[in-house]
């Protein structure tokens, strides 16, 4: 079985792409490396796992023929598709790079398995798709209000992926994350981001001692301890997640969609805590005010991805810190 993982050079598309050779799976890569790393893709190709690396295609989806050349050349039978931006900030300044590299990236990229005869797609969601929670934990019936085009743009293509269901029979299994942390346990890749925006990488570069202190974003939300709580799932577990989706479409499973996460939170203070515990270091702080668009409280009810995939997350937040920090520590120069 020959898959195309799209943003295959990111952050969670290497670990799925790990998870898949693992599996048995023959990967190949599509990525046009604006914000993944061809580091990444040699260290994919130098693995030696059940599942053989095809071969590596720098392109992007908004090329037709990029595209085409990719399910020509590696014969392709499934797509994984993680390509796109990811960030909410710059998508609020700047939505059209969103819709267009996102939503229409996306469409080619349907398009190009309807061309092909592809059938199945595991698609790379986002609870950002929920917006503002009405209720916590959130289930799959929560409605989806995106408030930033970053989660306008996923939902579009949600919409998308079920007309095509219905006109040409293209399955698809969406996988809406939650916060994704920590690294691969082989610490063969990890989490690479620039500019970096997410907490738990930001909280360990200030364990460097370079004087940069780690800014933590409001702590006069009605929470527990005054700051935003999340629901970290690991990302070795959410990439055995994404295998368990594509076997669920193999077997025959219907479009469907899923929670990714582990039902409980954490608020930032109990993350900074962890992280100093785990490090042994004190970490430089500085209270800043609120980032814009954080919802207070984010937690999934995961309730629905372990009926119908037989999933459970079994890494708690201290292993993804833990093998976060491994990561940052081999990899300071990035
Ligand atoms: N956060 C923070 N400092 C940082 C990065 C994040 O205090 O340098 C906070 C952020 O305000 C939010 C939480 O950590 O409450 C998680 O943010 P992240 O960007 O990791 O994920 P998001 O929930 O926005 O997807």
């Amino acid at each position: 079985m020959n898959v195309l993982v799209t943003g295959g050079a990111g952050y969670i598309g290497s670990h799925c792409a790990l998870a898949l050779m693992q599996s048995g799976y023959d990967v190949a890569v599509f990525d046009n490396l604006s914000t993944g790393h061809q580091e990444t893709v040699d260290t994919l190709s130098g693995c030696n796992l059940p599942g053989r690396f095809l071969g590596f295609q720098k392109g992007d989806l908004l090329s037709m023929e990029d595209l085409d050349r990719a399910f020509k050349t590696f014969q392709i039978d499934a797509v994984m598709h993680f390509a796109a931006f990811s960030q909410v900030a710059e998508s609020m300044k700047d939505p059209g790079k969103y819709y267009r590299n996102n939503v229409l990236g996306t469409l080619n990229l349907l398009d190009g398995m309807r061309a092909h005869g592809v059938k199945k797609i595991v698609f790379s969601s986002t609870a950002a798709t929920y917006g503002e929670p009405e209720y916590t934990p959130i289930d799959e019936n929560h409605p989806q209000n995106p408030i930033n085009p970053y989660g306008s743009s996923k939902l579009m293509i949600e919409r998308i992926m079920d007309d095509y269901d219905m006109a040409y029979g293209l399955r698809s299994v969406r996988l809406r994350y939650f916060n994704v942390a920590g690294a691969d346990s082989g610490g063969r890749v990890g989490e690479w981001h620039e500019p970096e925006t997410h907490l738990i990488p930001n909280i360990l570069k200030s364990t460097f001692g370079d004087g940069k202190e780690f800014s933590m974003f409001g702590t006069d939300y009605p929470t527990r301890d005054g700051t935003c709580i999340r629901d970290y799932v690991n990302v070795e577990d959410l990439a055995d997640a994404h295998v368990r989706a594509l076997k669920y479409l193999e077997n025959g499973g219907e479009t469907d969609f899923f929670n990714l996460g582990t039902n409980s939170g954490s608020s930032v203070k109990e993350v900074f805590g962890s992280c100093e515990r785990i490090t042994g270091k004190a970490i430089p702080l500085r209270v800043c005010g609120r980032r814009p668009g954080d919802p207070a409280v984010l937690i999934a009810d995961n309730k629905k991805a372990k009926e119908t995939l037989g999933w459970q997350p079994e890494r708690a937040l201290d292993d993804s810190i833990r093998t976060a920090y491994g990561w940052e520590k081999a990899n300071k120069q990035h």
